[in-house]
């Protein structure tokens, strides 16, 4: 038997029996890859104007009525292709298209989160040290804290003074406007700093963000560069100290989202977790043409990264409510809506990173562009405090995906015993709905400069769409 044909039978054979993970650049069409590199260009434009839960909140509003959604109205009878959209508190949205069954046999929710880790400021944040005015922070999220310092910060948030005026704050994206910056150590005389552990090597206490350092003058007389910057903020936002004791004031990465690679194949940028899965679920549900089977409902909700407390976040009722409200138009039980309902958690995932290759079990490793990731169960040490999706519930997934054109790749968060991680999906698949992990895979995860695959953020979006259409 000639050798050539026995190869081929066996290469038939490894394609029939074995899952091998590809690189989807392989696979896509040239069109196809140029459809991803475009879709991402307004992905970048989100991530530069939604820098905080507040600001991608707004954003998502303008995207949702842009595309026909209005705002829920309890009560309202809806039929099926109607579109609308519920603004929890400016922090959290739901969009939701009513299908042509409504809610009776459930409905198909997509969970992301428009919340990132940052820097927070205290309640009484201002005070002046060695000639210096600088801001007392709380960092909101897991960081590695030393991460944060010595870059370029921008000031986004609200000063909602006691009258009830909201003063709106964005300094540091605008090339003309200041920035800001937690200072470090120089190396020089960091002999004892080294010594701390990691984690500790910049402290929590030691995240201060630098201010100014002009000193208030009046004419020969100082007043205090402290009182120097108060007096700046009180001529630009009529606001005195007392007022930042009912602030939401937050430092992010004052750069911009860029390409990133020779090939210009990925996407870097501040808080792509998990507006890298808002922007692909909104974009996807407020793509639906026509009326689905099923309700549609996409969720962007805040507080993921701080455990999901909190009336904005997926730990409270938000989402609950809003079943409810929509299962009364139709006279059956929320209770009845939502255990019918199936959801997709749509956050990232941690990319295998070659210069780190010890935290991570290779064969169950998500990689950069080989697509869309499911994970049936994140949680650390023993599976501890994860949503494991149900076998039936993964190949009912799998099976859409592989109808609709989506590349996928299984994975999980990294080593067994490495660390571990949690999202969105178990509050859901507590209330009762099947659920299960899909997203972006991503390197350097809650640093100031997140990296994404463009081909993947695709998928994403993909993917979601054809879970909001194409799911019966
Ligand atoms: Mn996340
Ligand atoms: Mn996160």
């Amino acid at each position: 038997m000639p050798e050539k044909s026995e190869n081929k039978k066996i290469k038939n054979l490894k394609q029939k029996l074995l899952y091998e993970k590809k690189n989807v650049c392989e696979t896509l069409t040239d069109e196809e890859i140029r459809e991803a590199d475009a879709f991402c260009e307004g992905y970048k434009a989100f991530l530069d104007r939604g820098k905080t839960e507040r600001e991608a909140c707004a954003e998502a509003v303008k995207i949702a009525k842009k595309a026909g959604f209005s705002a829920f109205e309890y009560g309202k009878k809806y039929k099926a292709g109607d579109k609308v959209f519920l603004n929890n508190r400016d922090k959290a949205l739901i969009a939701a298209i009513i299908g042509k069954n409504g809610v009776r046999g459930g409905a198909n929710i997509v969970a992301a989160h428009i919340d990132s880790p940052r820097i927070d400021l205290k309640q009484n944040p201002v005070f002046e040290d060695g000639e210096l005015a600088f801001l007392k922070t709380h960092y909101y999220g897991g960081i590695k804290k030393y991460q944060w310092t010595a870059i370029p910060l921008a000031l986004h948030g609200v000063i909602v003074k006691s009258d009830g005026k909201t003063v709106t704050v964005s300094v540091g994206e605008n090339e003309k406007e200041p920035v800001f910056s937690v200072t470090d150590l120089l190396p020089h005389l960091a002999e004892a700093q080294y010594k701390r552990p990691a984690n500790q090597l910049i402290k929590g206490e030691e995240l201060n963000i630098l201010i100014g350092s002009r000193p208030l003058r009046d004419g020969g007389d100082s007043g205090g560069v402290k009182l120097g910057i108060m007096k700046v903020l009180h001529d630009k936002y009529g606001i005195t100290e007392r007022d930042f004791a009912s602030a939401e004031l937050e430092a992010v990465p004052a750069f911009k989202a860029r390409d990133v690679g020779f090939d210009r194949s990925i996407v870097g940028a501040y808080g792509q977790d998990d507006r890298v899965c808002s922007y692909t679920a909104l974009t996807a549900i407020t793509g639906v043409a026509a009326a689905p089977e099923r309700t549609a409902v996409c969720v962007l909700a805040d507080k993921e990264e701080i455990g999901s407390y909190g009336n904005t976040s997926l730990g409270s009722r938000m989402l609950e409510n809003f079943m409810s409200d929509l299962a009364d138009a139709e006279k059956i039980t929320a209770r009845r809506a939502v255990s019918l309902s199936k959801c997709l958690s749509a956050d990232v995932s941690a990319a295998f990173d070659p210069t780190f290759p010890d935290v991570s079990e290779k064969q169950n490793a998500a990689y950069m562009n080989c697509g869309v990731v499911m994970a049936k169960f994140f949680g650390s040490r023993g599976k501890a405090g994860t949503n494991d999706a149900g076998a039936e519930y993964v190949a009912e997934i799998r099976r859409l995906f592989d109808e609709n054109g989506v590349l996928w790749q299984t994975a999980e968060l990294g080593k067994v015993d490495a660390g571990g991680a949690g999202t969105v999906a178990l509050f859901i698949s507590n209330m009762g709905a099947d659920t299960i992990d899909v997203g972006v895979p991503v390197l350097s995860m809650h640093s100031p400069f997140e990296l994404a695959a463009k081909t993947d953020i695709h998928m994403a979006y993909k993917a979601f769409g054809a879970f909001c259409t194409a799911l019966r």
